[in-house]
This record gives C-alpha cells, structure tokens and sequence, in this order.
C-alpha cells in the first residue's frame, strides 16, 4: 500500500515559549531549531517576529534549515488595510519560508474579543494569508478555538477554514486552544471539517488540558488531518502541547501508522530520540521525566522478580518496542554486556578506534557508572565523555596540572563609595615543569577562575586563545544524602565548534573548576597541542 505523507510542525519555540518558568535565549533558540532540524521536522516555527526583541533577532538570521522555518502572527486588524497593518508587515517582511497567522474561528470570541463582524473577521483572513502569498511564503492559518467554535457555530467554524483553504493557505490548522476536546469530539470534528477542506492541507494543533493532546493528534490523523503540531517534550502553556517525543514513535513504529504513513524523519534519527528530549530537559535545565512515555529512564526498567528471565529469554514479550529503536535501554539488563555494548555505540559515533574486547572498555565503563552515581550526566556533555574516554585509552596527556587554586569573594565600597562584589582567583600550575601562578578578576567567582586558569598556559595558550565560554547552567542534585552540584560549561572556538563539559562537587565553584578544565583540554587535545 503506497504511504502517505504526514507533516511535522514543531512550535516549542513559539507556543512552548508560553511554559511558565521558561525562557528562551537567541542561542537557546538557535540550538532547539537546530536539534529540531536534524531530526527531520518539517516546519520549525521560531517565534512572533516584532512581538520581542529575541525573536525579530532570530527572524533576521541567517539560519541555514532544511525545515520549513515558520513567523508567528496574528491576521490583519480590522479597520486597517494590510499595507497599514504594522505587525502585519512585519511578519511579512520576516526572513522565514512560511508565515502561521492565527485568527479566531469562534464566533463569540470574534464578537467579544475583536469587536468586529463575523464577515470583518472572514476578510482579515482572506487578505491576510494572500498577502503572505503574495510576499512569496508558504501560508498556513491556525484557527483558534476551533473545536469550541464548531461545537456552538459550525458554519462560521467552517467558513474560516475554508476562506482560508481558498484564498490558497497551504495549511488550515485546528487548535484545540484550551484543551478541553476529547479525541471522540475531535475525530468527529475533523471528519466534517475535510469534507470542506482535504485532508492534506488540514492540521492539528492540540493542548494537554485532560491528558489527551497524543491522543487528539492521533485521533485527527484518523480522522484525515496530515499535519500535526507540538512540542518537545510537550512543553506548553498550562498542561503543555501534544508532545512531538511520544507522538514519533508512535507514528513510526506502531504499524496502525508506520504502514499508512510516512515522516521525514529516517530510522537513525529515530534512534537519537532519546537523547534529543534529554539535551533539550538539560537546556531548559531541569531533570528528564523519568517515567515520560519511549525515553524517559523508566520507560523500559521492568521490575525484577517472576518477569525478570523471561525478559532475559524474550524482551519482547514484556516491552511494546526495542527500546534502541529510540535510543533508549533496558533497565534491568543494563548488564555489563549491554553497559558494554552502549559505551562501544558512543565511541563509535564519536570516531574513537578501539578493539571490541579491549579490556579498557571494562574500566571505562565502570568508571562512567561510578560517575553516573555520583551525579556525571555524560550523555548532555559528550566533550567530557570523550576527554574521559580518550584518557581512558590513553590519549590524552596531562598537558599540566592545577596545584592549587584559591577563590575570593568581595563585598565593600569602592573609591567613589558604591557597594560592589568583587571576585579575583588564584591559580598555581605546573606546566612543564616550571610553576606559574595567574591572578585573574571577574565579576563572580567562575568569571576571575575562568580568566586566571586561561591567563598564562605557556606554551599551550595559543592552542586556546580562541575559546570562548558560551553558556554555563547550575543544578542542584539532591539525591543523596547530600547536595550536590553539578555545572554545564558550553565552550566554542572561531571555527563555530561547540562542546559541553560537566562537573560535579558538592562546591559550585569547585564543579565550574572542573568543567572548565575540561574544556580547555578537550580543546587542547582536539587541536593536536603537543604533549609535555
Ligand atoms: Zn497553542
């Protein structure tokens, strides 16, 4: 049977930006769309260009995607042409390959909102998506509280959709703005609604409001509906959006779907899943789900006990997919075979040679498993895995060593008697032989740590001269009996390279000392400094 193509539009950059407690950066940003993009999603979209300063910043890069990269913003005011409609040229003007306008398809909100006519409402519409056309995007109009404007109006709930299908917007998309439709409603809904518009331009766009945003997704792909919107990890507003993470496998590898339809997304790229929902809990830093349906820790630890060898003899029996489909493992055999087998996966997507029975594997996995214990996330910092694993095989020199370093924090009145907090570090290092110490100020602890460590590396300072600290995140683990930090250092050079370096202490300024270390020899061993 031939597949038919489904469409993928994420919108954690701009719908997921709403989370409470989430803010993006431009670099944030920069990154989820670029994770986004190597996953094979089909339409990115970035955000409200003119509603912030960061998102007309990210609209006016150069951003190299495949995906089709997607402005947000609302149709045409009514009373104003679209020529005189500000935010409307705005988003015109926006460098994107498509425009998402929402418009209201309720016809109590457009009475009690908009304070216009149901048929002012209809014209916006219109003028709006044709002037996307004509400014040479994609067009697609999300209808905002869709199910509920169908369920009290469903020929002005129709008439929005179709004005918008014919006046050529590429996609009419149904929100679920609050939340509250269940999947029967929806599949309902939608079975009318493509009668009126195919099917292939229709999307869904659903919230979490009863736990049902996976299911109102699915339902309205039976129903006939080829797009689906959601986010990463179904971050959102309230209870969060349809959660792009579950709905993929399913899609996938659920065979209902996997022989109907198909998604720009390979079997490999599947398997990066996993990691992709955690890198992006580490961006938005806070601890993976662990019980999150296909990645999440959880999702295939079967409990010991009567089920433990069958499993053993026949996972199958016991899990609904191989979790390695996802990138995922199985807990409860996280034997040292399968340790083993997880860590040879690693290196050899990290180009590192090694002999399958190399008896070093053995010691670097129990290292990496003595590490996880204490609180080491290799899998969001894979430049301090590699630096681990390079040591390991013996690779990596000590190129010099810290003897000591000493931090102090400052808080007085300066000459022209303002209060401010100063910070200066210390650093005591041998390289090659001989002592140095480096004093360098900052204006806090890492800073002045950061400046005196790179200050004077000898003859290894031009290896680094170029390095640049791009992020730094905290976490507090409290797990154990104590806390503990852990800290996230993303570095890069002038060649555009990135890299994630971890440490962990019970002292914050201690676990940046480590981070940061690796990152300066993670950046000495990659460009080949020479050894002492
Ligand atoms: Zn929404």
């Amino acid at each position: 049977m031939a597949t038919e193509r489904l469409y993928l539009f994420d919108t954690t950059l701009r719908d997921g930006a709403q989370t409470s407690g989430v803010d993006f950066s431009l670099e944030d940003k920069l990154q989820i769309a670029s994770m986004l993009d190597s996953l094979g999603i089909d339409y990115i979209e970035g955000g409200y260009p003119g509603a912030n300063p960061a998102d007309t910043e990210l609209f006016a890069k150069d951003r190299k995607l495949k995906a089709h990269f997607t402005a947000f913003g609302m149709i045409k005011r009514h009373g104003r042409s679209v020529e005189n409609d500000p935010g409307l040229q705005e988003i015109l003007n926006a460098k994107c390959d498509a425009i998402c306008f929402v418009a209201k398809a309720w016809d109590y909100h457009v009475r009690v909102a908009l304070g216009c006519s149901n048929e002012e409402n209809i014209e916006g519409i219109r003028q709006s998506i044709r002037a996307a056309i004509a400014a040479g995007k994609e067009a697609l109009l999300d209808c905002e509280h869709f199910f509920d404007g169908y369920k009290t109006n469903p020929e002005y709930a129709l008439s929005c959709a179709k004005t918008a299908y014919e006046a050529g917007a590429r996609w009419v998309v149904l929100c679920d703005t609050n939340g509250g439709t269940l999947p029967n409603e929806i599949r309902q809904i939608v079975s009318e609604v493509v009668k009126v518009v195919p099917g292939t331009h229709v999307g869904i766009h659903a919230h979490n409001d009863t736990e049902h945003a996976v299911a109102n997704s699915l339902a309205a792909v039976r129903a006939g509906a080829r797009q689906i919107q959601g986010t990463l990890n179904g971050i959102g507003e309230r209870c969060g959006n349809a959660n792009l993470i579950s709905i993929i496998p399913t899609l996938m590898l659920k065979s209902h779907y996997a022989d109907r339809f198909e998604l720009n997304i390979s079997s490999g790229k599947l398997a990066t899943l996993t990691q992709v929902s955690r890198a992006f809990d580490e961006l938005l830093n806070r601890a993976p789900a662990s019980q999150a349906p296909y990645v999440g820790e959880s999702a295939f630890a079967t409990s010991a006990g009567i089920h433990a060898s069958a499993i053993m003899k026949s996972p199958d029996t016991y899990e609904h997919i191989d979790p390695e489909q996802v990138g995922n493992e199985r807990r409860l055999l996280v034997s040292d075979q399968a340790g083993r087998s997880n860590i040879l996966a690693q290196l050899d997507r990290l180009g590192i040679e090694v002999e399958k029975d190399d008896p070093r594997i053995s010691t670097l996995l129990s290292v990496v498993k003595e590490r996880q214990t204490l609180g080491y996330a290799y899998e969001v910092a894979e430049a301090s895995f590699a630096l681990l694993a390079h040591r390991t095989l013996g690779h990596v020199p000590e190129y010099f060593s810290v003897e000591s370093y000493r931090v102090m924090v400052e808080r007085r009145y300066n000459a022209k008697g303002e209060l401010v907090t100063v910070s200066e570090a210390t650093v005591k290092a041998l390289i090659d032989g001989e002592i140095t110490f480096s004093v360098g100020e900052g204006n806090g602890p890492v800073n002045a740590l950061d400046m005196a460590l790179r200050k004077d590396l000898g003859k290894y300072s031009h290896y680094i001269s170029d390095l640049t600290l791009i992020d730094y995140k905290v976490r507090v683990l409290t797990g154990g009996t104590d806390a503990v930090t852990r800290v996230l250092v993303e570095s890069g050079d002038a060649q555009g390279n990135r890299w994630f370096t971890l440490g962990v202490s019970p002292n914050i300024v201690d676990a940046s000392f480590h981070a940061l270390l690796d990152s300066i020899t993670y950046k000495l061993h990659k460009n080949g400094a020479p050894h002492p």
